[in-house]
């Protein structure tokens, strides 16, 4: 069984650790490969930050139009390549192979994002701030910089930092999840084609200890994190107390308010296909979902309706809508949230449990759950359940409605589906997180827009993508100058 190199100065090389874990398919525990895990990992960190910081010496003094002339070839290597990473993806991480290709296409949208770095980058200019002085700011690059990615989006979510980062001059050390190493490997092979300096992008694997390397080092200068809250909270304190900038993206728990007014057919098939797309484990999945006023419980009916046409199966397999969830101890853990539920007091309109999928015995299956009338002063309500489970609520208005949604301590999303631009204006201006979707079911931002996580879905100040990412990935150094007339020399 192969066991993943890490790419390091340009060059595939093993690992110096020799302890592996292995890399499975969640919908039938076939053994995909074997990936570097243990304390020697942060072995490799050192080899890797030293390349990285060799070629951030050159490549910082490249023009900033020289840096994006890779990403134009990135994109075309990676869309030529679509279907080979979207299949990887659905082999290890379990998601449809729809949806594999659409979290492509997000990854290439933001490399397509960053070309526009020439102009982003741009800063300002004040002549005469006072007389004969002019004042300006310019952004440089931070130096190297490292990525610390999840198990849910393998394709995308490195490519929310890649590319800004080296558009704006830095050299980039990425460490994916260990659950899913195989996407980035295929990502890896596309970007040896590249013509950059060696060392300038590295991928190392690893666990803890490789991702504690990674903190310390005090080569590193910056680090982008997404993952769990608990661990997006360590990774600020450490990073932060070692003097790095840090952003840090955590979990979530997303409520979806749907009110009477709104179209309850479209938003039941919306809201359904945030809680139970990508079997629930969006960072961005609608979680909480309460109706407002639903006298006769016409919008429950349409909600089970929905959940229930979904397709559970292996995604690469026709027609299949709902992958497994990504380990054996995630499918336990999901199923003994809903049993929590219910010893809580909640109705199981849908049990999804002990899911058997033919063919697929062996996957991590849990089929689409709604808990109704779930407390709202229990477990359930406030844990990210990661996996395809509906909690419904009921409430009388959109005051109470959004209060609870504000009582939460995520604040990754929040939606409101409704006809009424009232109703929308109130909800857009109180809702307590970073993104708010009105008749949106996955308000995920687009590249060019920050990733707005609030609370404890996002620890740091500047976020993913877009404009904060070309301020994360610079430094701002501003200049005063003057040139007295006395002082130039007479020609
Ligand atoms: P995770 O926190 O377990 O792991 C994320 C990364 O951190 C992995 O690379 C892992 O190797 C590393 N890691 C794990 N434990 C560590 C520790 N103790 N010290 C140092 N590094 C450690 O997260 P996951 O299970 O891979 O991903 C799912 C989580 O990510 C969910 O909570 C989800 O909401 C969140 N997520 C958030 C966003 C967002 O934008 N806010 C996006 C995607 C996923």
């Amino acid at each position: 069984m192969e066991v993943l190199k890490n790419y390091i100065n340009g060059s595939w090389v093993s690992s110096k650790e020799t302890g592996t874990i292995a890399v499975v398919n969640p919908a039938n525990q076939e053994v995909l490969a074997k990936v570097p895990y243990g304390d020697k990992t942060l072995l490799d960190v050192e080899g890797a930050v030293s390349a990285a910081s060799a070629a951030f010496k050159v490549w910082r003094a490249t023009p900033v139009m020289k840096r994006v002339q890779p990403l134009y070839k990135l994109k075309q290597l990676l869309e030529d390549k679509l279907d080979e990473i979207a299949r990887l993806i659905t082999l290890e991480c379990g998601k449809s192979f729809i949806e594999s290709k659409a979290e492509i296409q997000r990854a290439i949208e933001n490399v397509e994002t960053a070309c526009a770095t020439p102009v982003l980058i741009q800063s300002e200019f004040s002549e005469d701030i006072a007389s004969g002085i002019d004042e300006f700011m310019i952004r440089q690059p931070v130096g190297v910089s490292a990525c610390i990615s999840p198990f849910n989006f393998p394709g995308m979510i490195p490519f929310w930092f890649l590319p800004y980062a080296i558009a704006c001059g830095n050299s980039f050390i990425l460490k994916p999840s260990e659950k899913v190493p195989l996407t980035m490997m295929k990502a890896f092979e596309l970007i040896d084609q590249l013509d950059i300096p060696e060392g300038l992008i590295n991928l190392v694997h690893g666990g803890k200890s490789c991702v504690d390397a990674l903190l310390d080092h005090p080569e590193v200068k910056a680090i982008s994190f997404v993952g769990s809250t608990n661990v997006a909270r360590y990774i600020y304190q450490r990073g932060a107390a070692n003097g790095k900038r840090v952003q840090a993206q955590g979990g979530a728990k997303n409520p979806v308010i749907v009110m009477p007014d709104a179209d309850i057919e479209m938003a039941a098939k919306i809201v359904a296909d945030s809680v139970y797309g990508c079997a629930g484990q969006r960072c961005l999945a609608a979680s909480n979902i309460i109706t407002v006023a639903d006298q006769k419980g016409i919008i429950t009916e349409a909600l089970v309706e929905a959940a229930k046409s979904k397709t559970t199966g292996f995604g690469l397999d026709e027609d299949i809508e709902m992958g497994p969830v990504i380990t054996p101890e995630s499918k336990r853990r999901v199923e003994t949230l809903i049993a929590r539920g219910v010893s809580e007091g909640a109705n199981l309109l849908l049990d999804g449990r002990n899911a058997k999928i033919s063919g697929y015995e062996l996957g991590n299956f849990v089929k689409p759950t709604i808990l109704e009338n779930v407390a709202l002063d229990g477990e359930v309500v406030n844990t990210e359940i990661f996996g395809p489970v509906m909690s419904l609520l009921h409430m009388q208005t959109i005051d109470e409605a959004i209060d609870f949604v504000n009582s939460n301590s995520y604040g990754n999303m929040a939606c409101l589906f409704t006809s009424s631009g009232l109703n929308a204006r109130t909800f857009r201006n109180k809702a307590n997180a970073g993104n708010i979707g009105v008749n949106i079911g996955v308000a995920a931002p687009m590249a060019q827009f920050p990733f707005s996580g609030w609370n404890s879905s996002f620890f740091g100040d500047l976020h993913a993508q877009g404009r904060h990412a070309i301020e994360f990935y610079t430094q701002t150094k501003v200049v005063i100058e003057r040139w007295p007339k006395e002082w130039s020399r007479k020609f």
